[in-house]
């Protein structure tokens, strides 16, 4: 039915609809959407592994046992879990997939994980439960996932962490970016272990890929790749200025002072 507008006019009188928690993107490649703080989860089903690309926060793992089943599977149905970075909304129910699933990362978010490195996960600055687990397989730029039907290849997308990487399904062009590029091009932030200067390379090496479809982390997925990776290298760009500008303020400041730097020894 036709909404005209908020104040007046012609109104739906049936209420809102929940936005839908399994959306299917193509044939048995489905996403659950994400339950806040958790990003999204994707699933594919391959001829020959179920895989899970991130398994959201640990608090979250029923619904997503609930999603599973929605879809005929059980936990132990997944033979992989293949990890777009190292952050605490993005790996919490690994965990519970671990006896049963390979679990996949790139090597430096592989060895944070490992370490239980809090501080670049954010498990303490967001004081959520977190269960460790470690890292089965360490990826490196290139990797390739064969699923039978599919491939995935690992593309190492550094700067929102030294350890993100996207997923990239070269036959349909999906990329599943994780936090590193969302729909329009926008960007995540420079978080612990990540730089804007490989944000920016990273993001110009996803602009030569034939992505068709953008399936990030959070929020829409995008059929517009072809503007919004221009537009994302633009944003890394200005994110880069900006720092620059902040560094250069930052360190004028310091000499204002007459300090020498953080470093500086008292006498
Ligand atoms: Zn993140």
């Amino acid at each position: 039915m036709k909404r005209e507008n908020r104040t007046g006019g012609e109104q739906d009188a049936s209420p809102p609809t929940e936005p839908s928690r399994i959306i299917e993107i193509g044939p048995d490649i489905y996403q659950f959407h994400s339950e806040k703080p958790g990003s999204h989860i994707y699933l594919i089903r391959g001829r020959s592994k179920n895989v899970l690309i991130d398994t959201g926060t640990t608090s979250h793992f029923p619904l997503l046992k609930e999603r599973l089943s929605d879809v005929g599977l059980r936990v132990r149905d997944i033979h992989l879990v293949l990890l777009t970075h190292e952050h605490f909304d993005h790996i919490g129910a690994t965990t519970f997939f671990h006896k049963t699933a390979v679990v996949a990362a790139h090597r430096l978010a592989a060895n944070k994980l490992d370490l239980q490195d809090d501080f670049v996960t954010l498990n303490k600055y967001y004081n959520v439960p977190s269960k460790p687990f470690w890292v089965d397989v360490w990826l490196e730029d290139g990797a390739v996932i064969e699923l039978g039907n599919r491939r995935l290849r690992t593309v190492h997308t550094p700067g929102h962490t030294s350890g993100c990487v996207c997923y990239f399904e070269p036959d349909e062009g999906l990329l599943f970016s994780g936090d590193t590029v969302f729909a329009g091009g926008t960007l995540s932030d420079v978080a612990g272990s990540g730089s804007v200067s490989d944000y920016m390379e990273s993001v110009q090496r996803l602009n030569n890929l034939r992505v068709k479809k953008i399936l990030p982390g959070h929020g829409w997925a995008s059929d517009t790749p072809e503007e919004d990776m221009p537009r994302a290298v633009e944003n890394a760009r200005e994110l880069l200025n900006d720092s620059m500008v902040f560094f250069e303020a930052f360190i004028k400041t310091r000499k204002l002072e007459g300090q020498g730097g953080y470093w500086r020894q008292k006498p």
